[in-house]
């Protein structure tokens, strides 16, 4: 029983995802995770999100949502009142960053994006929308791409050789990778 309990409390365990920067910035990694997926039935991962109606933040992430919605993979993300990702402006984690992630469960229950409204502000704006696509990235389970060489909006610094702002091909094969599905097998491109 005891066993028991302690594995159950080590799967809710929250993962800290990290923050992307503009400019100078350290590279993280982290453990990803996954959504409940049913790849028998091919299902769509069909995620809601909250968005706290930020005037400024809101656009971006409306905007995020609908870049991963339209990608070749099983993501569909709705604006909803009681999503299990929420999106907030505020003081993220990893403080002189873009936002911060940070998931529950194994497989995942909850994603929490914060994105940091100033640092935002003060990036050309195709930061403003790939940083708030990236943190998307990070709820749906994506891992940094640092390293790989691959052409991905999931590096840690997007203005990193390779770095993208909107979703690249090996985003796309990667979401299949952990979504499997007939209808979108992974590319294996990059
Ligand atoms: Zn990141």
């Amino acid at each position: 029983m005891l066993k028991k309990r302690r594995l159950i409390a080590a799967l809710a365990t929250i993962v800290g995802l990290c923050a992307p920067m503009v400019g100078s910035g350290k590279a993280h990694a982290y453990i990803c995770c996954k959504w409940p997926y049913n790849s028998a039935s091919n299902l769509y991962l069909n995620l809601n999100y909250v968005n706290y109606g930020d005037p400024f933040l809101g656009p971006l992430v409306d905007n995020a949502a609908s870049t991963w919605s339209a990608t070749h993979t099983p993501v569909i993300l709705n604006a909803n009142g009681s999503g299990p990702i929420t999106v907030a402006a505020g003081t993220p984690q990893c403080g002189n960053c873009g936002g911060y992630t940070s998931i529950s469960g194994s497989p995942i229950q909850s994603a929490s994006i914060v994105m940091n409204e100033s640092y935002l502000k003060a990036s050309a704006s195709q930061y403003q929308s790939g940083l708030v696509i990236h943190e998307f990235g990070h709820a749906l389970g994506l891992a940094h791409a640092d390293g790989s060489g691959c052409t991905s909006v999931m590096y840690s610094n997007l203005t990193l050789a390779h770095a993208t702002t909107s979703p690249a091909g090996y985003d796309v094969s990667e979401l299949n990778r952990a979504y499997p599905n007939s209808t979108w097998p992974p590319s294996g491109a990059c």
